[in-house]
Order: structure tokens, then C-alpha cells, then sequence
């Protein structure tokens, strides 16, 4: 909300002292502008009488009287109650913590109450009320704001209606006319004014349409011109020919495979190319479900960047996926004469600084790590690609650290979690997207099953026959170890009673975060090979970890798990051509919730229908990368619930800006305005 005077402090309001001054700093209320921002949660609507004779049919809403007053419990717990008549009924009110009201209002004042009741020691009672003499009485519809301790509705009602009658009329309008006449919608002077104190439900309704609009339009703003600023940045690079086929370093790479792409994967690298092979850096989100097959395509990629005489780098969430991305790279890349490395920050001294100098130099041409990859001191001689794997919630600036390691390379994120449309359309409203919807051929569907805790053992005996027919298992433990404590169980102690009790006769290796790393390279690498059988593990396997002949994932209090962790575990089984099964043992004592998951696991396996029941278990608002998105602060909308005015918003933003990419037009000339005054990023770090 822009207008000088808004930046005043709070103070120069009526009423608003040092101590209210500092009680609304803590809601981060500083000046005029804040706190005409500072939306009310709820509105309650009083303007239908509720006697208190009514009191158990909903809040009583009422004209009273005081009647009389006593006090009750003796020195700090001393307590005052008042007593009020209206002409149905009488009443008390016990006033914790609010003395104050003995001299607000004396005995024989008219007053408005407003308050939940119930009947106790005998009398109709209430210690939630709110209580107003008739002169101050703010009309029927009011606020409900969010507070702090010291803070009350009424003082906060008082100075928001101050400060609408002094400065709301001269506010300006921040959406373009155009979007305004086209929509019908409240102008902003109206809008904060009706947002705080409507007059009607309707009023109110036009009240939020215009500023949740308003929120979202200048989020898309934003959003646009990233989008645009990543095209205009390479003005003046000329645009190689494009093609339509495979490098041939990528053929080289198919030639050597015992598969072929599936159409998903083959139109995903065909655009991916085309986008290396245009001026502008490409910034694509690869969508895949586990199993799609996405790895395969960040190493074309990766080609057609060493081709071009970059360097590529790929990074995973955690060391054991980057381990095996750079053991895969090796594999399948190095016969290519590809030369590649793994960093991670557990890597010191002369083995990093050596490693740090090959890569400056141009010595290595892909390399696969964790974050490490982006620290400070790595330099990279021509970076020409990022791919990012497996992390949806990465936010803005993060992608912009990492970018600023070369000069304009291209980045491919890669998720199978799949993105919901309100992500992509602000966290990730600036890439393209490809999408592969196929899974490779002669994949079996996962057989998913519950199992009782109670009823474990008839799992264990399947797995067993699993296990002797020559296939292999994972355990997943919601803790590392203590389990005991909270009667869980948990991997360190499972792998004992597993290795132990259960499946004496096969070889199992513990997996946790807190293994050391060389251990736990060994242990995947002998997992692989199939020496050791049963990995007990917590989900440091939930992303990624790629061994086909593993056909068993049981998950152990399940419920304890989320959605998309749930699907990501499943996902390590079902990978190569034999039937696989994914057990969910849940604990006797199963809450609703935990139910409702496991339903939805044993129903659907789509990655996608399960990120949108994920969602809507959920709600809506409580999508993760929104908040970490490095956008500006979004207030009143919501990008789930206000999804359709999103992406109307977008349009808008995106049209306006290809026409007039500066804003200098004299009708955009406002909204230019307003974003250099709006703190466009909040600080992410890496
Ligand atoms: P995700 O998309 O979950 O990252 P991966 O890249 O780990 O999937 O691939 C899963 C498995 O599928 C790997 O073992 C990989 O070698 C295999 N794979 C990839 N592409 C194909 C294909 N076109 N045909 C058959 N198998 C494939
Ligand atoms: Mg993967």
C-alpha cells in the first residue's frame, strides 16, 4: 500500500502510546501501512440479536445492562465478575485478567455484548466475551484480527478505523484499469476499507476478490519478469541451428544401452536440446514418477553440455544419491570418454583442493555431488548445465546461487514428486516443463499391502520366500534408534532382531543418516552387488536409491510416515522386470489420519493422484516451496484455493510485460513504481 504518510509510525494515532506501539511491533506492525495490512482473520457478523436466553444455540449477541459486580479469589488470582441483564435472561461475566473493566463500565451502563456462554455454579456464564458501550459500537460486521498478548480486538479495531478515515481515500489504485474495469473489481481505497470493516457480506466478498487479486497479480509480476530478464540477459548471443535428433554423443550413450528411451524420455531430451541449442539459457522442470527413468536424461543432457565444451554438474539431496548418480555417470559416460567426479562436503584437504583444481581448469566435464557442489571456493571453468534432482522445494535465490557459478548455464530441475498447479505457476512459474508419463516397458504394477503390526510375522514369512527365491528386501523405521521410548520400533534395534530372530540365514546391512559415509558406500555397493540382502533402514533410501532386484519395501509404522514419502519408498522397488510388493505395517493404534494415508497408498500408485490427495489431506496453504519461494510474502491469497484467480493473474502479468518488458509505458508506469518499493526477495540461504 503505497502512499507517504503510511509510512508513519503507529503512534501518530489516537490512542496508540509507547506500550501499544510496542505490543504491535511484535506482530511486526511498525507503521500506518503494516497495519492497515494486518487482515483480519475472521469477521463475525453481529448484526442478528442473539439473547442470552439463547445462549446454547450459537454466541449470544446483545444489548445489556449492568446490574451489579464482586470480585472473587484474593490477591494475584483476585478476580472481578460482572453481572448484566438483557431482557431475556441474566448473566455473569468473569473477567480474568481484565480488572480494567470494573471502571470501563459502571453498574447501570448500556452495553453491547458479544460472547460464547454456558451454564456453571448455577448461572449463565462467560469468561470469552467482549463487551462495548453503546457509542463505540462498530456496526454489525467486525473483524476478528490475530493479536498478541497485551493486545486487544477493541484497541486494534479502534486505530485500523483511525487510520481508514484518515489515509484510505487518498489511496491510489495498484492494479492497471484495465484489469479493474474488466473484473469489476472494488478499487483499493474501497477494498482496504471494506477488508477491515465491510458493510455487508457482499461487500466483503468484493473486498477480498480485489486484494487477493491484487497479491497474486504482483507475484505473477514477478514471476513474468524472471521468466522474460533470463531471455533478455542473452541479447545479443546468435542462435545455433536447431535440431531435431540426438547429438552424437548421445546416440553414442543409446548405442550402449540394452534399452531403449521410452517416448516420455525421448521427447523430454528432444527439448531439452532444442533448449541448449537456443541463445537463451534453458530453465526446465523435468517431471517424472519414480521409476520414469530421469536419470538417463540429465546424463544425455549432461552430453549435449560437454558437447558443446561445457562442464555439467549433478546435484542430489543427499550424498547417497550423488554417490550413486556419479557411480552411474562413471558407468555409463566414462566409456565415452566423459571425464567425471563426485564432491561432497565431507571431502577435505588435498583430496577437495585437487579435485577444486581439475574442475577450474576444465580437467573434469561432469561432475555429481550434494550442495557442496555450489559452495564458495568451487570454481567451474565453463559451466554449461545444473541439474538439480529430487528437491521441488528449492527456491529462487537458491537456483540463483547455484546459477551464478557460470555464465548463464542451463538448468533442468528434475522431481517426481509432481509439483501442484499452484507451485508451478509462482515457485516455478518461470521454467518450462517437461513431463514423462510413461514408466519404461515390462514393469510390474507394485502389489501393496497392509499388514497390522499384530500381524508382522505372516509379513516376515513372505519376505523370506522372497529372499530364498534369490530377490531382496528393504525394512524402513521411522527412527534411527531409542525406538523404545516411544514404543517404536526402531532400525538400529530391528536390525539386530532382523538379523538375529527373523532372517538368520541372509546377510543384512543397517542404512542410516548417522552411518559413517564410507560405510555406507560399502554397504550400498555390496547391496548392489547382492552380497547383502535386507537393508534396515530409515528413509535415507526414500530418494532415488535404484537396485533392481530388490522386489520388497516394508515400511514399519507405516503412518508415521508422510504421502510423498510413502510413494518415494515404494518407488525403490518395482524397478526391473519381477513382481515387487510394498508392505505398510501400521500400528495397532492407528488415528484417523494415519488411515486415511494408507488408504489412499493402497488405492492409487500414480505420483500424481497421490500428491493431490497428499494435498488434500492437507489443505490448502500448507504446501511446502510457496513460503521458500522467495516471492514476496503472500498475506490474504492463497495459491491452492485462489488457483483460478492465479492463473488469470498470470496472464495478465505475462501479457503486460512481453508487450512492455521495462514497464515504461505510461500505463505501467504505477506498477513499475510499486515494485521498486516492495521488497521483491526475502532472503533464502542455501
Ligand atoms: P527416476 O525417474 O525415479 O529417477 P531412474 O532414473 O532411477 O528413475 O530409473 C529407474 C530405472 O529404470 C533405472 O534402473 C534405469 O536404468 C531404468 N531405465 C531408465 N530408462 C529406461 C528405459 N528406457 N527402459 C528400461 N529401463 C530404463
Ligand atoms: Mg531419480
Amino acid at each position: 500500500m503505497f502512499l507517504r504518510e503510511l509510512s508513519s509510525p503507529v503512534t501518530v494515532l489516537k490512542g496508540a502510546g509507547a506500550l501499544a506501539a510496542s505490543n504491535l511491533a511484535r506482530l511486526g506492525i511498525t507503521n500506518l501501512s503494516a497495519l492497515l495490512c494486518h487482515y483480519p482473520r475472521d469477521w463475525e457478523d453481529r448484526s442478528r440479536t442473539v439473547p442470552l436466553k439463547d445462549w446454547e444455540t450459537s454466541q449470544v449477541c446483545t444489548e445489556v445492562q449492568i446490574v451489579a459486580k464482586d470480585w472473587f479469589g484474593y490477591g494475584r488470582m483476585k478476580t472481578l465478575k460482572i453481572y448484566v441483564e438483557d431482557e431475556s435472561a441474566r448473566a455473569c461475566l468473569v473477567c480474568f485478567n481484565r480488572p480494567f473493566l470494573e471502571r470501563q463500565f459502571p453498574v447501570g451502563m448500556r452495553a453491547r455484548l458479544f460472547g460464547q456462554f454456558s451454564y456453571r455454579y448455577g448461572e449463565i456464564q462467560s469468561s470469552s466475551f467482549e463487551l462495548e458501550s453503546i457509542e463505540s459500537f462498530q456496526g454489525s460486521i467486525l473483524p476478528v484480527y490475530p493479536l498478541t498478548a497485551g493486545l486487544t480486538q477493541g484497541l486494534l479495531r479502534k486505530l485500523i478505523r483511525q487510520a481508514i478515515s484518515l489515509y484510505t481515500p487518498k489511496l491510489e489504485d495498484e492494479l492497471p484499469p484495465s484489469v479493474i474495469n474488466r473484473d469489476g473489481l472494488l478499487g483499493k481505497s474501497d477494498a482496504v476499507r471494506a477488508i477491515h470493516f465491510p458493510a455487508s457480506q457482499e461487500e466483503l466478498d468484493g473486498a477480498r476478490k480485489a486484494l487477493i487479486y491484487e497479491e497474486l497479480f504482483y507475484l505473477e509480476v514477478m514471476v513474468a519478469q524472471r521468466s522474460l530478464q533470463r531471455k533478455t540477459n542473452s541479447h545479443g548471443l546468435r542462435a545455433a541451428p536447431q535440431s531435431e535428433d540426438l547429438s552424437s554423443l548421445q546416440k553414442r550413450l543409446l548405442e550402449r544401452l540394452p534399452f531403449a528411451l521410452t517416448p516420455g524420455q525421448r521427447s523430454a531430451i528432444l527439448e531439452i536440446n532444442r533448449d541448449m541449442d537456443s541463445p537463451f539459457p534453458m530453465a526446465r522442470l523435468l517431471q517424472g514418477d519414480v521409476g520414469s527413468g530421469k536419470t538417463l536424461v540429465s546424463f544425455l543432457a549432461a552430453l549435449k553440455a560437454v558437447e558443446a565444451g561445457g562442464q555439467a554438474a549433478l546435484m542430489a539431496p543427499t550424498e547417497l544419491l550423488a554417490r550413486q548418480h556419479a557411480e552411474n555417470a562413471a558407468r555409463l559416460l566414462e566409456p565415452l570418454g566423459i571425464r567425471i567426479a563426485f564432491l561432497t562436503g565431507n571431502l577435505k584437504n588435498s583430496g577437495r583442493a585437487n579435485l577444486l583444481k581439475a574442475l577450474s581448469s576444465g580437467e573434469i566435464d561432469m561432475i555429481a555431488g550434494t550442495h557442496a557442489l555450489f559452495s564458495r571456493d568451487v570454481e567451474y571453468k565453463n559451466l554449461r548445465l545444473v541439474t538439480v534432482d529430487e528437491q521441488h522445494r528449492f527456491g529462487v535465490l537458491q537456483r540463483q546461487a547455484i546459477m551464478a557459478k557460470g555464465r548463464l548455464p542451463s538448468l533442468l530441475m528434475m522431481s517426481a514428486t509432481p509439483i501442484p498447479r499452484s507451485l508451478a505457476l509462482t515457485v516455478f512459474g518461470d521454467l518450462d516443463v517437461s513431463v514423462i508419463a510413461d514408466l519404461p516397458p515390462g514393469r510390474k504394477a507394485i502389489k501393496t499391502h497392509l499388514a497390522k503390526e499384530s500381524n508382522e510375522g505372516k509379513v516376515y514369512d513372505f519376505v523370506r520366500r522372497e529372499l530364498a527365491a534369490g530377490h531382496q528386501a528393504y525394512f524402513v523405521y521411522p527412527l534411527i534408534e531409542g525406538g523404545d521410548v516411544n514404543e517404536l520400533k526402531d532400525a538400529v534395534s530391528m536390525a539386530d532382531t532382523l538379523a538375529k530372530e527373523v532372517f538368520p540365514d541372509f546377510p543384512l546391512a543397517l542404512l542410516h543418516s548417522r552411518v559413517d559415509d564410507e560405510e555406507k558406500r560399502k554397504t550400498m555397493e555390496a547391496f548392489r552387488r547382492g552380497e547383502i540382502k535386507i537393508l534396515a533402514a530409515t528413509s535415507v533410501v526414500e530418494v532415488g536409491v535404484d537396485v533392481l532386484n530388490a522386489t520388497c519395501m516394508v515400511i514399519e509404522h507405516a503412518e508415521r510416515f508422510g504421502l510423498s514419502a510413502l510413494h518415494q519408498l515404494r518407488g525403490r522397488v518395482g524397478r526391473g522386470e519381477d513382481q515387487s510388493y510394498c508392505f505398510l505395517v501400521y500400528s495397532d493404534n492407528l488415528n484417523e489420519d494415519g488411515k486415511k494415508r494408507l488408504k489412499v497408498m493402497l488405492e492409487n500408485s500414480s505420483g500424481f493422484v497421490i500428491a493431490e490427495e497428499d494435498l488434500k489431506l492437507r489443505g490448502p496453504g500448507q504446501i511446502a516451496g510457496v513460503e521458500q519461494s522467495g516471492y514476496l510474502r503472500l498475506s490474504i491469497a492463497d495459491p491452492v484455493r485462489d488457483a483460478e484467480a492465479l492463473a488469470r493473474a498470470r496472464s495478465d502479468a505475462f501479457e503486460i510485460l512481453e508487450l512492455d518488458p521495462t514497464l515504461e509505458k505510461p500505463q505501467n508506469r504505477r506498477i513499475a513504481e510499486i515494485l521498486e518499493r516492495c521488497p521483491p526477495f526475502s532472503d533464502v540461504g542455501l
